[in-house]
């Protein structure tokens, strides 16, 4: 089936505007609590590669996830950017204002025959990291059957070199799967550069696959160091005492964060005070950003 002319456009006019533009980053925190200094660190490492590049960066709220949502963390996470110096281009964008575009893309996905509804559930496929194709050759219906939806799924070819077997697009609850959403907003934000956490790494494969489906060449992915608590476990957005305010109740100004947060990447010595852009003209041209691809 063809794609809908009004989607070929678009996709037309961003490659485009992509071979024009150079380097776009982002951003995409989701607004499910307050950043915490890994979030901080993963912000300042896309920054700092971007503005490194010349580039632009983008600031995305990933908050389909209604029920995951904090309200006050959306104008939360921009005071905390802009208080540490870390400014982006443009508006924010939310992708909860753009669910129509995702639902566009999910029904020429699915008049295309290349979804299947899956009707398994988190018990069928535990302890199994690849789908095993339950449903694939199954009619198992879009709509609603004792009391649950189906999930879609991409039908991933066998042969795809990812290994990410049947990707979720759809959940079954109805809200759309992130690796789906993000993938359509790289392609129609022209962003050429993903700097995120190592913890999405393991989402890679399921994002290619969608970019193959879709024809589509994917940016440069580059994934940085975690920051883990003293217990050794990652630290959280449900815990205020990894986040900004704990800084500044100990007096802490931005200067003191940024240094912090460098040293802990190995670009300045421990103690250093700097603003973002004093960083920035320190790493310029050193190549030494702690990113691995
Ligand atoms: N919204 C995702 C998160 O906060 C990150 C998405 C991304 O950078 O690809 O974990």
């Amino acid at each position: 089936m063809r794609c809908p002319n009004h989607l070929l456009i678009e996709l037309e006019q961003l490659r485009r505007l992509k071979a024009r533009r150079g380097y776009r980053g982002r951003f995409a925190p989701s607004p499910t609590g307050v950043l915490h200094f890994g979030n901080l660190q993963t912000a300042l490492l896309s920054w700092l590669q971007a503005r490194c590049s010349d580039g632009e960066w983008y600031l995305r709220i990933d908050d389909l996830d209604t029920p995951r949502n904090r309200p006050e963390s959306l104008l939360r996470i921009q005071s905390d950017l802009r208080w540490l110096g870390l400014h982006w281009d443009g508006p924010p964008m939310l992708q909860s204002s753009r669910r129509g575009h995702y639902s566009s893309w999910l029904s020429f996905l699915r008049r295309s025959g290349v979804l299947f509804a899956c009707r398994c559930s988190r018990r069928d496929l535990a302890g199994k990291p690849v789908y095993p194709g339950t449903c694939r050759a199954i009619e198992a219906g879009w709509g609603w059957q004792a009391q649950r939806l189906p999930s879609w799924r991409l039908r991933v070819p066998e042969h795809n070199p990812y290994g990410s077997g049947d990707v979720v697009v759809r959940r079954a609850d109805g809200f759309i799967a992130y690796q789906f959403a993000t993938v359509i907003d790289e392609l129609c934000f022209g962003i050429t550069d993903v700097v995120r956490g190592n913890d999405l790494r393991d989402a890679l494969p399921a994002q290619l696959s969608i970019y193959a489906a879709l024809g589509q060449s994917c940016p440069r992915f580059w994934h940085g160091p975690l920051l883990y608590d003293s217990e050794g476990q990652k630290l959280s957005k449900r815990d205020a005492s990894t986040g900004l305010d704990a800084a500044r109740s100990k007096g802490e100004d931005a200067a003191h964060v940024i240094g912090q947060l460098a040293a802990g990447l190995g670009l300045v010595p421990q103690g250093s005070r700097l603003s973002a852009e004093e960083l920035l003209m320190e790493v310029r041209d050193s190549d030494a950003l702690p990113l691995d691809s």
